[in-house]
């Protein structure tokens, strides 16, 4: 009964279930029975699992990027976005928490967010913490590091941010997902209203949308620009003094109707 699935098939599924999902809706989406489905979950020995549940790709003799390319380019440009890691607990075991900060703004983000995580470490939990306009999805973990090599003292902003080769290929390969997870944690789809008066004297409203991303890293706006490059969506930046303690921001705006289309079609409307 359970041999017509693969075994990535049946991590998938039960990586689902541990980020939170229910059976039903894993069922329904993956078209996996729900019994067994249950099966899978109640014995976890029919699943294949990792043999080292501290299986860590980078740590490999020869070191691998993750397995799952696409969710991993998403976490990546969820995490230069708007996610850190932390020291987790009791910190002597080395253990480090992956926090992304999901806004409440996409529709959908908490869950998209909490299954990369999940499958880019199967059979481990993914926890959500909500707060005031936003849900904090975390995941502990020894090897976080070792696939965001990005993690160093102070912030982000304060540091080089570039990407190793294999991060630079996965980005390359899903260019979408990493421009996604980006725009997910910073930035947004606005609707730009113009008023038009007409000839016979009436008044018409016409809405832009446009998208939206903002942050302090020169290196991580350029990330992401880059990335629109490849992907052939034209935009601008420009750039807002800070002054004192403000820093600058760098704006990347992406406003031509058919760009906006095109970002439509993978990063999805804001609601
Ligand atoms: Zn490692």
């Amino acid at each position: 009964m359970h041999a017509m699935y693969s075994p990535h098939v049946r991590r998938d599924a039960v990586s689902l279930v541990d980020s939170g999902i229910s059976h039903a809706e894993v069922s329904r989406r993956m078209g996996i029975n729900r019994s067994t489905l249950r099966a899978w979950t109640r014995d976890r020995s029919l699943v294949d699992r990792y043999a080292d549940t501290d299986h860590c790709p980078r740590c490999e003799p020869i070191p691998a990027p993750p397995g799952r390319r696409d969710a991993y380019g998403y976490l990546l440009g969820l995490y230069l976005g708007d996610g850190c890691l932390t020291p987790a607990g009791d910190h002597t075991k080395g253990v480090w928490r992956l926090r992304v900060m999901c806004s409440d703004a996409w529709p959908g983000l908490i869950e998209l967010c909490a299954g990369s995580m999940a499958a880019i470490r199967p059979d481990h939990k993914v926890s959500r913490v909500p707060s005031t306009g936003c849900t904090e999805v975390h995941s502990n973990w020894k090897h976080w590091p070792c696939l965001f090599p990005q993690h160093g003292p102070g912030r982000k902003h304060d540091r080089t941010i570039a990407l190793e080769p294999w991060q630079r290929d996965i980005v390359e390969e899903h260019p979408e997902q990493f421009v996604r997870g980006l725009v997910h944690s910073d930035g947004s789809r606005v609707l730009n209203r113009i008023r038009r008066s007409l000839p016979d004297g009436g008044v018409k409203h016409y809405e832009y949308p446009r998208y939206h991303f903002t942050n302090v890293s020169a290196d991580i706006t350029a990330l992401f620009t880059d990335a629109l490059d490849l992907l052939g969506v034209p935009w601008r930046v420009h750039t807002i003094k800070g002054n004192g303690s403000r820093r600058d921001k760098h704006v990347v705006s992406v406003s031509q109707r058919d760009a906006v289309a095109r970002m439509d079609a993978f990063v999805g409307p804001k609601y």
